[in-house]
């Protein structure tokens, strides 16, 4: 019954827009990042592609589109596509965008409840849990996922921490409103880290039991997660709003029919993988961006394209995706890889044979080559 599982709205029509429906560049660049550590891995022979919450299909068609342009690079693998949706109506345009529309659908099924085969060939299934995903060499993606999961939101009082809860307000009919707990409740015993300095915290419980998933996963199964959100670093607060047409909407005003959305904490995403993965990041997606190759791959477009309309077309998604004040400072990429990818092992008896690991593209500066 709640926003998404009636279809969410993503996209200029609708009530927000994200960067990969901003420009197709921002998908290509992505799928060069898993190409990059695919290659940075030693190009195992198989790897699955798991999206959670793909939305409208975008970032992987252009992730895709990327896979297929490097075929002579990628023909030896195995590659095999993933969706985590819990929207039967976005599960529909992802099928659309990315098969055309044909798709075999099996509700009942315990594991893929929908498949088909993308425009190129490629395998597509579709879940409503990371944990119906079989396991093996995987590369995750969550883009604009984490920050719609439902949060607990606490209050710091004299009397303790106490939790932020929803009310039926008594004296305006159909309104409701926020209070705070009487005493503690289970949240506040469980969720709150002893070493909380803020004064308002807010806490998503599911976003770190996914996190602990997806950790687990690349601990034994090899790959690397890429997770990009709107958030902060465990510094801000009250951050929980609503957008409905592009405008903010009170939360509590007619539930269900807008956004709604509280920014990631990267510290305790960081946290929840209880160390069985390195994680990089959160860094700003402009200087991520900007490591992937944002500038030359603008240029090559505008050279390629005859019109000045496609052109500003193209000047102006850079600007909405690179700006400090648009989306360039306020988005974050933060990367979850084992801990092989960046400490090399002991090579104390054979010190000549050290070469230096591959950096992580976008984490630093991508080498051209
Ligand atoms: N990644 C897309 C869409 C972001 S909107 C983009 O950047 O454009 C959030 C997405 O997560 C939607 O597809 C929504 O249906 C899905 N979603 C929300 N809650 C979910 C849950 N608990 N499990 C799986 N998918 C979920």
């Amino acid at each position: 019954q709640g926003y998404y599982t009636r279809g969410g709205g993503i996209g200029e029509s609708g009530d927000f827009i994200t960067s990969p429906e901003i420009s197709q560049v921002f998908g290509e660049l992505i799928g060069i990042w898993y190409v990059s550590e695919w290659i940075a891995m030693g190009r195992p022979k198989a790897f699955q592609l798991v999206e959670l919450g793909p939305g409208r299909g975008t970032l992987t068609d252009d992730i895709l589109r990327v896979f297929n342009q490097l075929s002579s690079l990628l023909s030896k693998c195995d590659v095999s596509v993933h969706l985590v949706e819990v929207s039967p109506k976005l599960s529909e345009t992802q099928a659309l965008m990315l098969t055309g529309g044909k798709v075999q659908s099996n509700p009942e099924d315990k594991s893929a409840y929908m498949k088909g085969v993308s425009k190129t060939g490629i395998p597509i299934f579709w879940y409503r849990d990371i944990q119906d995903v079989p396991p093996g060499y995987s590369f995750y993606l969550a883009q604009e996922f984490f920050d719609a999961l439902p949060i607990h939101k606490f209050q710091r009082t004299e009397k303790g921490w106490r939790e932020v809860l929803v009310d039926i307000d008594p004296e305006v009919p159909d309104q409701l409103r926020f209070v705070l707990s009487p005493s503690s409740t289970p949240a506040t015993e469980n969720f709150i880290q002893p070493e909380e300095t803020r004064d308002h915290v807010e806490v998503c419980p599911e976003a770190g039991v996914i996190i602990q998933r997806l950790a687990c996963r690349i601990e034994k199964d090899g790959g690397a997660a890429l997770v990009a959100d709107y958030g902060h670093d465990g510094t801000k607060t009250d951050t929980f709003r609503g957008f409905r047409n592009h405008k903010l909407h009170d939360v509590l005003t007619a539930p269900g029919t807008a956004d709604l959305t509280a920014d990631v904490d990267f510290s305790y995403l960081r946290k929840m993988t209880q160390g069985r993965t390195a994680t990089l990041g959160p860094i700003k997606q402009r200087e991520f961006l900007k490591n992937m190759g944002i500038d030359l791959r603008l240029q090559v477009l505008l050279q390629n394209s005859s019109d000045t309309a496609t052109q500003e077309q193209l000047l102006h998604s850079y600007d909405m995706l690179m700006n400090p004040k648009k989306m360039g400072d306020c988005f974050n990429f933060f990367a979850l890889l084992p801990h092989h990818r960046l400490v090399r092992p002991d090579t104390k008896h054979k010190p000549e044979s050290k070469s230096p690991l591959p950096p992580v593209a976008g984490f630093g500066e991508l080498l051209l080559k």
